[in-house]
């Protein structure tokens, strides 16, 4: 069966993706496939659909499958409705996809295991979600540069779980980056993993903090502060409260992570801490990062290392440039 699907046809005004709801509210709002296959062509084309190829605005939409097929009039190029976003080579619905983004957009997160008996999906499927989730959030996370004043400093994960006297073997250094704003708030955050694999508490060194500046500061807009590893008394007392900040959600929620995956959670942290600080509805824009964001395979996420992880050293290891916090 075939539809005209021409420019226009599927106007909405983009502000109704700021609404703010409840978890049973979304469900309702989302509750069929086509509510999310309508909801989620708003997001890819909102001025109506144009061909990847030939960019015509007028294309048959094709129906008769499970997700629908967009065919332009002038080339015939085929395109799926999920085609270049999150969800292509799916077979979870779409109903499911959109309530485990509700889920891991929420402050409080939601590990594999409770998202497989929320959604009903096993624990692999709901294991995959959550990471093709977080690797949207990075995407949005690395389209937004620190910008301000921006304070550069180090801590650890690994090291707080077991109370303030508890000094483990291994732990996860850090490097965090804060935007602060003139009444000393934290405004914008990013948190990268020093190394790939954990290292030994007394050996830890600190550094990668050069690849960190020139990969999520915009140095145009950012008066750029960077403090001495966390153990000197000079420490930035923001990104501190944010270590810890991160240390309790991992560990209340997801009973710690370990090396492997870390990044990913805290890209996670870092996008829910935004986006709470913007006041924008965080459900509806991961919605969109996800249309706009290619997929990334199980294969990829479990056995290959094409995912960020480790910080670049410093072009000069041997000297050490956090002698003080001093202006860069
Ligand atoms: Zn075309």
């Amino acid at each position: 069966m075939f539809a005209n699907f021409s420019q226009g046809g599927c106007m909405m005004h983009l502000s109704l993706l700021q609404e703010n709801m409840t978890f049973e509210q979304f469900c309702t709002r989302y509750r069929t496939e086509r509510d999310c296959i309508e909801m989620l062509i708003r997001i890819r084309w909102p001025d109506g659909y144009r061909c990847p190829i030939c960019a015509c605005a007028h294309a048959y939409q094709i129906s008769t499958r499970r997700l629908p097929l967009f065919e332009c009039r002038s080339c015939r190029y085929q395109a799926s409705v999920i085609s270049g976003t999150i969800f292509e080579g799916s077979r979870t619905s779409l109903s499911r996809w959109f309530q485990a983004i509700y889920l891991h957009a929420n402050p409080s997160g939601i590990s594999a295991t409770r998202l497989s008996e929320i959604i009903g999906v096993t624990y692999k499927t709901a294991w995959l979600i959550g990471h093709k989730l977080r690797h949207a959030m990075q995407t949005a996370n690395n389209q937004d540069k620190l910008t301000g004043n921006v304070q550069i400093s180090f801590d650890r994960y690994g090291s707080l779980s077991g109370g303030p006297q508890f000094i483990p073997k291994f732990n996860h250094p850090m490097v965090i980056g804060a935007s602060i704003n003139r009444q000393s708030e934290t405004e914008q955050i990013m948190i990268r993993q020093i190394y790939d694999e954990p290292v030994e508490y007394f050996s830890t060194r600190f550094n990668g903090d050069e690849a960190f500046a020139n990969e999520h500061v915009d140095i145009s807009k950012a008066q750029l502060t960077k403090f001495l590893p966390f153990h000197n008394k000079n420490r930035s007392t923001s990104t501190s409260k944010l270590a810890i900040l991160l240390d309790n959600w991992l560990n209340d929620t997801f009973h710690g992570i370990g090396a492997k995956h870390l990044q990913a959670y805290i890209d996670q942290f870092c996008y829910r801490f935004n986006m709470l600080k913007k006041k924008l509805s965080s459900s509806l824009d991961l919605l969109r990062w996800c249309a706009i964001t290619a997929t990334i395979t199980y294969k990829s996420l479990v056995l290959l290392k094409t995912r960020r992880q480790a910080l670049p050293l410093n072009s000069n290891t041997r000297k050490n440039r956090f002698v003080s916090a001093a202006a860069v």
